[in-house]
């Protein structure tokens, strides 16, 4: 089983209330429906389609452990980490009851991210960093690979290394 974002598989489940589909990841996912599973961390944590975008702010510079020290803020500067934790929690339980080792989750996402992220002030500006449940993921032994790194020929060698084991 392999963990992918909803948006990257059409699902309209991002900010704006669209999706980020990559349209060869979908074509496989449809040939692959058992052994894909789809997930949306903001809106399992409650949060609403559409909603306002967020960015991750550190509580202070680079200090104490990554999830404790970020907050999550919408662009109205209300407080979301709450929903932010309860998602990536639920997507950690479910990565956990499955098995699951492997996800392919939207890049820059401040949810599902595994490298880039937004740097908190709206600005559009990038900086190295995890999304809340990509880092989570990671932190828990999964490999977090985005629609950018992730190949045709990658997800082939998943898929028949895991039919075999
Ligand atoms: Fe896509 Fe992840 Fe954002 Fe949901 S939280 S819209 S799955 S990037």
């Amino acid at each position: 089983m392999i963990l992918i974002s909803a948006c990257l598989a059409g699902r309209n489940v991002k900010y704006n209330g669209g999706n980020n589909a990559v349209p060869w990841l979908c074509r496989w996912i449809e040939r692959h429906k058992e052994q894909v599973a789809l997930v949306c961390p903001e809106v399992m944590g409650g949060l609403p389609t559409p909603r306002l975008p967020a960015e991750i702010q550190s509580k202070e510079p680079d200090s104490g452990d990554f999830l404790t020290n970020r907050r999550v803020v919408n662009k109205a500067g209300e407080d979301v980490t709450a929903q932010f934790l309860l998602g990536a929690e639920k997507v950690l339980e479910m990565v956990n009851r499955q098995q699951i080792t492997v996800a392919i989750m939207k890049s820059n996402s401040p949810s599902c991210s595994g490298s880039y992220i937004y740097d908190g002030t709206f600005s559009g500006c990038k900086i190295k960093g995890q999304g809340i449940t990509a880092a989570l993921l990671a932190e828990h032994g999964v490999k977090v690979y985005s629609e950018k790194t992730v190949t045709p020929e990658l997800l082939k060698e998943l898929t028949e290394y895991r039919c075999k084991i």
